[in-house]
């Protein structure tokens, strides 16, 4: 029979592993036990709904056997085993495992670290056998079928038989004292080992639900026959016995104190598929109304489909340490969609539907206490490891942010307090708490500014006017920002004041009437640039908040000019306009130009050009004409 190829990626990785000088071999019973497991969990899952399966939970289990003559391991699980298509699909390509995209993210350079830290699921067989034979059988089908490989070359598959469904993996152990072992340390011997076997399972695999089964001998006492003399000698006879290597204890029901950081991130890495260790880690029993154990992660990268509708939330829900859903979306409010994690409760009943979930009430205790420790915890980050929280922040931040502002407003309180903003003073991210703490008694507002970036707010002309006022100010660059804001209204009883807008005012009431004065001074100049710039503007005015900066544009409307992008950058729906007021520095020689100018209803027009032209630019809006622009400004050099 002809040989087949590995898909070209798949092959790729396996000769990278084969070659590598490797030094935790030893993964690939983990990862070999952990498929079996899965495959056990599917048929299991399959049974809850279909009676007819009739296979009973305590009849599942994964089996380890070694033959030391033919150096083979043997593992076999009575799961759901693989028709001849999904032998061929699933290892015949190194389908959705992530270590390849990371490993081309970095160019090799970590190939056998970042092995070493997920394994590649079944092929990691290859970094200890030099030939594997995977006899399968579906359930429900009477066929069976054997794949086989060598290595890099290729695999085979061909008809073959087998008692029950399920899989059965043979690894023919490779020889030691070849290339690898001595530089890798390693024994290959070892996986051919019960002892070490027992230890390995126990090391990496003891919370698997199913019990790994292997036969153990050990040496017991014979009984004495009743004549024998007291002093006659004990006889001892061999006895196998087939024994469970697990604890079959998940790692959210071990106590806190059993378990390490590295426990934590090992368990989170591999079985929610991410690179990084997470940001932080919530371990919970609770005993009130309802019993349950928590085992929450915050991760510390947005996963690549996070801010997408693909993203699925949810918690993996447990009954008393089965499975009952993988992602549980009720578990989780969205703001908070970012955790992962497991809850075990054995107040659920295994058999619940997920219809019947979503209104059942013990769930949405749990929920709403899950809520209230995530939110607990975000808040002691941030006050013992800011830099911390500001990784998480700059992460999921967004997520927080869309929280506030969805469903009208109804979480802004609960999250008010985790919401972080670049301040104008202390030029670093602040929490509202923070600024109110520290604000003038005489400051009645927070004051805040929209724009693209820290760089860009702070080269508004109304940041400029702030900052010589001696306000702080927080710079928002996230185009949810003002739309959450404006929903939180005020915090503390201070209201937030967008600078950019006409609310914005700095001055005395002494200055307050000087600036009356000279608009009214100007009134007829003002009214005629309005004239010239039409509907682009509701309203033309001098204004004294603009620091040294001659022009500005401000929201004299509802719409702010963030929004009005923020909108506007949406795929659908109609485009908006703010509705704008040019202000002109009432303090800045551009006044006299002006003034000089008034005689020249042309000339003047032109200004007014300008001046809205530059206000734009600043503000960060797209010049309306930028073609007409560039020629009246050479026109006036
Ligand atoms: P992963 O487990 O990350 O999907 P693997 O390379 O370990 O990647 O396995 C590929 C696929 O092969 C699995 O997703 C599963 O569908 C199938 N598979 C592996 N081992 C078994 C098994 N013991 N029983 C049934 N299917 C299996």
């Amino acid at each position: 029979m002809a040989k087949r190829q590995f898909k070209a990626e798949s092959k790729k990785l396996l000769e990278m592993m084969i070659n590598s000088i490797y030094t935790h071999k030893e993964i690939f019973l983990r990862e070999l036990i952990s498929n079996a497991s899965d495959a056990i969990d599917k048929l299991y899952y399959k049974g809850l709904s279909d009676q007819t399966i009739g296979i009973q939970r305590s009849d599942y289990s994964i089996r380890l056997d070694v033959d030391t003559d033919a150096r083979t391991l043997t593992i076999s699980d009575n799961g759901i085993g693989m028709t001849k298509e999904e032998l061929e699909k699933n290892l015949g390509t190194i389908a959705k495992s992530g270590s390849m995209e990371f490993k081309n993210e970095n160019n090799g350079a970590e190939d056998v670290d970042i092995i070493g830290q997920f394994g590649v699921g079944f092929y990691s067989a290859f970094m200890v056998s030099d030939k594997v034979t995977v006899v399968s059988r579906a359930f429900g089908s009477d066929e069976a079928y054997v794949w086989e490989s060598k290595g890099a070359d290729g695999y085979t598959i061909k008809e073959t038989e087998k008692d029950g469904h399920g899989t059965t993996i043979t690894l023919h152990i490779r020889e030691d004292g070849t290339e690898e072992t001595e530089e890798g340390g390693e024994s290959y011997d070892d996986y051919l080992n019960k002892y070490k076997l027992a230890a390995l399972v126990k090391k990496y695999s003891d919370y698997i639900a199913y019990p790994i089964r292997m036969e153990m001998t050990r040496s017991v006492p014979k009984a004495k026959a009743p004549d024998a003399p007291d002093d006659a000698p004990t006889e001892y006879e061999q006895v196998t016995e087939l024994r469970t290597l697990n604890s079959m204890v998940p790692i959210w029901r071990k106590n806190k104190n059993e378990l390490t950081d590295e426990d934590y991130n090992n368990y989170y890495k591999e079985r929610f598929f991410d690179f990084a260790d997470p940001i932080d880690v919530i371990h919970t029993r609770a005993e009130g109304q309802v019993v349950y154990d928590a085992l929450l992660f915050i991760p510390s990268k947005v996963p690549m489909n996070y801010y997408s509708k693909e993203y699925e939330k949810g918690l993996a829900l447990y009954s008393n340490g089965v499975m009952i859903m993988e992602k549980c979306p009720d578990l989780l409010p969205e703001y908070f969609s970012f955790v992962r994690g497991v809850v075990d409760s054995e107040d659920l009943s295994l058999n619940i539907s997920r219809e019947m979930l979503q209104h059942d009430r013990q769930l949405k205790i749990i929920a709403k206490n899950i809520d209230k420790k995530i939110k607990s915890q975000l808040e002691k980050l941030l006050k013992e490891d800011r830099e911390k929280y500001e990784a998480f922040f700059k992460e999921f931040g967004m997520q927080l942010k869309f929280g506030v502002y969805e469903g009208y407003g109804i979480h802004k309180e609960h999250l008010q307090d985790l919401l972080i903003y670049y301040s104008s003073s202390e030029e670093k991210p602040v929490t509202l708490r923070e600024y109110v703490d520290r604000m003038d008694p005489e400051q009645d507002k927070i004051y805040y500014a929209c724009g693209d970036s820290i760089q860009q707010i702070d080269a508004l002309p109304q940041a400029d006017g702030a900052k010589k006022k001696g306000y702080e100010v927080l710079y928002m660059t996230d185009e949810v920002d003002e739309f959450a804001v404006r929903m939180m209204g005020e915090y503390d009883g201070k209201r937030f004041v967008n600078i950019s807008s006409a609310e914005f005012e700095l001055y005395s009431e002494d200055e307050k009437e000087d600036l009356e004065k000279k608009n009214a001074d100007m009134s007829e100049i003002l009214a005629k640039i309005k004239d010239t710039l039409g509907e682009s503007v509701q309203e033309v005015r001098l204004t004294g908040s603009l620091g040294d900066y001659p022009v500005s544009l401000t929201s004299a409307g509802e719409l702010s000019i963030e929004m009005e992008k923020a909108i506007n950058a949406m795929p659908v729906g109609e485009k908006v306009k703010a509705q704008l007021a040019l202000e002109i520095n009432a303090n800045h020689e551009i006044v006299d130009k002006l003034k000089a100018a008034a005689e020249d209803e042309e000339k003047l027009g032109k200004y007014a050009k300008i001046l809205y032209f530059q206000a734009r630019l600043v503000a960060g809006l797209p010049a309306e004409d930028p073609a007409e622009m560039s020629n009246l400004i050479c026109e006036l050099m």
